[in-house]
């Protein structure tokens, strides 16, 4: 007995050292003697440009249709005044009117080209929250060293910043050696089919492979991550796919007096139950494993102990994620009940019953095995399961190991001296997904220095960047061009 009690303690102190030596061991992801990104002298006409842009209000709406499209040929009209170099030199395609593709040609085509997108449409303001606002939405007014307005955050100020780099870099001389395209959306909230997805696919008819791909959809979060005091730049090297899902039972239909033992929405409403309850599995290697290898070398030690040793807390870390709704989304499928029809008078039983659910897909899920397992889940033969609208795949996770990832993570080093850099999953979706067939890097980064109650506001109420951000973002995308050279 004293045998087998010694060797449990020796057994004990082995994986002791163990966790201990893994976790001194961990080598830091950060990169190392990068040096400060020469300042760009940002002219203050840049700010007022952005201001300018802010007041156009390129409003997308769901039905395009519905779509106010003269403000989007206005807008095009007021870049082309702002910005006479880019629109001198630089050559401009469109795409359904308002798509614009910009192209650099560099000065060696075997160079693969670089893509930086953006969009400039932007989400309306919900009628009767336009009080909320600390200033008016379409203004492009200024507050307490803030600019408030749609398209702030997302994304007019990369598209301003973008063109404003370009612009500064023709005045100096500049001439690439690899060829730099601009591609800018007008319709990425709903979608982005006839912007990104037209200019995706022209560029791909005509065999282009690109270098990277940079989009919105990452940022530099100012309040840190994970317990992490420094701010984190978070790049995004995949997004989550989308799928839409209707779930619809048929009934008799007939009189309320006389029910069956279960009805159409009975039926409806235990299959979104088992969806409920059967959520689908949580996995690390779906992107987060990357963020934590990037993250575990410079969390606090107990922190760091659990990072480095997931083959023993992979279960522990799975469990502190799925307690909040944002950490869940990075580890799993979602699903997400959002409709529920059936019925129309209180004594009638309703022929049809059908709900609508929507999931995310995590990487390394598809389509149709989501919809495999939604159908084993319900069990219910009674249940018609129909695919809704066009769902995407998961995008490809992008290697953070590619020399184009740390291409990024030196330039945004090079402008943010004390950042922490990390890949990531993005949950959301944006215009990159559509490029994914034309490069294996398409990352989703922004230069936008923001905490977690400015993130809360990119689709709500005040939406701001801070006006000292601005010169910074100008200074990266310049840097950024420069260093892809
Ligand atoms: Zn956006």
């Amino acid at each position: 007995m004293r045998f087998f009690l010694r060797l449990l303690g020796l057994g004990i102190l082995l994986l002791l050292v163990a966790l201990v030596v893994n976790t001194l061991r961990l080598p830091s992801h950060q990169l190392s003697g990068v040096v400060s990104a020469p300042v760009v002298p940002v002219a203050n006409s840049a700010l007022a440009h952005l201001v300018g842009a802010l007041q156009i209000p390129t409003v997308s709406t769901t039905d395009y249709a519905q779509t106010d499209t003269a403000q989007f040929g206005r807008f095009n009209r007021y870049l082309r005044r702002s910005f006479p170099r880019v629109f001198a030199r630089l050559r401009l395609e469109k795409f359904n009117d308002y798509g614009l593709l910009f192209t650099w040609p560099g000065s060696n085509a075997e160079l693969k080209p670089a893509l930086l997108l953006g969009h400039y449409d932007v989400v309306p303001v919900l009628p009767g929250t336009e009080g909320k606002w600390a200033r008016p939405p379409f203004a492009g007014a200024q507050d307490g060293g803030y600019l408030y307005g749609r398209g702030t955050l997302d994304d007019k100020a990369s598209v301003l910043a973008q063109l404003e780099a370009v612009e500064y870099l023709l005045g100096t001389g500049f001439r690439p050696t690899r060829t730099l395209l601009l591609a800018f959306g007008h319709d990425e909230e709903t979608l982005g089919r006839r912007g990104a997805g037209t200019i995706s696919a022209a560029l791909h008819q005509r065999g282009t492979q690109l270098e990277y791909v940079l989009d919105e959809g990452g940022l530099v979060k100012t309040d840190g991550v994970a317990g992490i005091k420094k701010a984190v730049a978070l790049v995004g090297i995949s997004e989550k796919g989308y799928l839409t899902l209707e779930l619809t039972a048929t009934g008799q239909g007939g009189h309320s007096s006389m029910p069956p033992a279960q009805t159409s929405i009975g039926a409806v409403a235990a299959a979104v139950v088992k969806l409920e309850q059967h959520p689908f599995p949580a996995r690390l290697d779906g992107g987060d494993d990357h963020l934590l290898d990037y993250l575990a070398s410079e969390v606090p030690l107990g922190q760091r102990l659990v990072f480095a040793n997931r083959w023993l807390f992979g279960g522990i870390i799975k469990k502190i994620l799925a307690a909040t709704p944002a950490g869940n989304a990075t580890l799993r499928t979602t699903t997400a009940p959002t409709i529920f029809r059936a019925g129309a008078k209180d004594n009638v039983l309703p022929i049809d019953a059908t709900a609508t659910v929507n999931f995310r897909l995590l990487p390394g899920d598809s389509v149709a095995g989501v919809v495999r397992e939604v159908r084993r889940i319900i069990d219910d033969e009674k249940i018609n399961i129909k695919i809704v609208g066009q769902p995407s795949q998961p995008s490809p996770v992008s290697d953070p190991n590619a020399p184009a990832f740390q291409l990024l993570h030196r330039t945004i080093r090079s402008v943010f001296p004390a950042v922490i850099v990390a890949p990531y999953v993005v949950t959301g979706a944006t215009d990159a997904r559509q490029y994914a067939a034309l490069s294996a890097n398409v990352y989703r980064f922004s230069p936008t220095q923001i905490n977690q109650e400015g993130i809360e506001s990119v689709y709500g109420s005040n939406e701001r960047l801070a006006v000292a951000n601005y010169p910074k973002m100008v200074q990266f995308y310049a840097t950024l061009i420069r260093n892809s050279q």
